[in-house]
Formats: structure tokens, sequence, C-alpha cells
């Protein structure tokens, strides 16, 4: 039995993530979806119960798929739950430094392997800072987030 997980911070989940869930979720028996819930880490607008509850609404579908939330180290989670590797979704450049250093820390501390995912080219100009930009100033986030979450997100980002 292998158990993956796809940690972030899924603030709020987008189109992106969601592809990344779909994939992952064929390459392991069990994929954990967890949520990162440290207190040093940018958490707002969505709270952990939005973001479970936003998750849990796309991820429905995919009968393998666990919605979970964890703090502190990814490491502590992973040997806690019995998980045998991390996926992590990589977009471009950008995203390569910082994720490898991420992938080496957590093989030197855990002996965990990291898988990554290249990002579909429909939606590696997602991420969940530019939603959060987008939905703030009211505009339509059709084609960035999945339709079933949409007018919820929209509802919480034009109450702040
Ligand atoms: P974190 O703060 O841990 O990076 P995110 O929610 O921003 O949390 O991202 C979680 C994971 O999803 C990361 O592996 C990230 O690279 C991946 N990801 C985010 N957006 C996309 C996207 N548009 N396409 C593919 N992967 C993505």
């Amino acid at each position: 039995m292998k158990i993956g997980v796809f940690p972030g911070s899924f603030n709020p989940p987008t189109l992106g993530h969601l592809d990344i869930i779909e994939r992952a979720s064929k390459l392991c028996d069990i994929l954990y979806v967890a949520i990162i819930a440290n207190p040093g880490k940018f958490n707002g607008p969505f709270n952990f119960q939005e973001k479970q509850g936003l998750l849990k609404e796309i991820c429905s579908m995919f009968k393998n798929v666990k919605i979970m939330c964890f703090e502190g180290l990814l490491v502590d989670f992973i040997k806690n739950e019995n998980i045998n590797y991390i996926f992590r979704g990589l977009r471009s450049v950008d995203d390569f430094e910082f994720e490898k250093q991420m992938a080496i820390a957590n093989k030197i501390m855990g002996g965990v392997e990291t898988l990554f995912l290249i990002s579909n080219p429909a939606y590696a100009h997602l991420s969940s800072s530019l939603i959060r930009e987008i939905g703030t100033l009211g505009h339509s986030l059709k084609g960035f987030v999945p339709d079933a979450i949409e007018n919820l997100i929209l509802k919480k980002l034009k109450s702040l």
C-alpha cells in the first residue's frame, strides 16, 4: 500500500492544485491532501475549516483522496501517518530552487522522496495569490478555480 501526500497552503485551491491532485491520486493507493497550518505561514484570508471545505467539495470524486491538516514539520506528519512520498507541482523554474531545497531537506530529515509533477501548461500561470488578487477586485474566477467553489471563494474575497 503506497501512501502519498500533497502538502500546501491551498489559500485558496485552484485548478492547478486540482490537476496535481487528480494526477497524483492515480500514482498511489491513498493520497492525503494536507493543508499546512503553521502559525508562521501566511494563512489568511481562508481559515483551515474553509480550505478543508473547499478541498472536500472539489475532491469528492476521487475515492482515494483524503483531506488532512498538519502543524509543524512535514517530515513528522509523514512519519506519523506512514506516508511513502511527497508530491509537489512545478510550474516554472521559479518554483524549482525552493522546491529543490525542501526536497533535499525532507530527504535528509525524514528519508522521504519528493515526486514532482510538471504543471499542466493550461494552469501553469495559476497561483493562489493571483486568485486572491483577481477575486478581491470582484472579477470572475472562471478558468482559475473549479466551478464548484468559484462562488464560495468570490463571496469570501469580496467580503474582505
Ligand atoms: P505552498 O505554500 O506549500 O507552496 P501552495 O498551495 O501555493 O502551497 O502550493 C502547493 C503545491 O501546489 C506546490 O507544490 C505548488 O508548486 C503546487 N501548485 C500551486 N499552483 C500550481 C499550479 N498552477 N500548477 C501546478 N502546481 C501548482
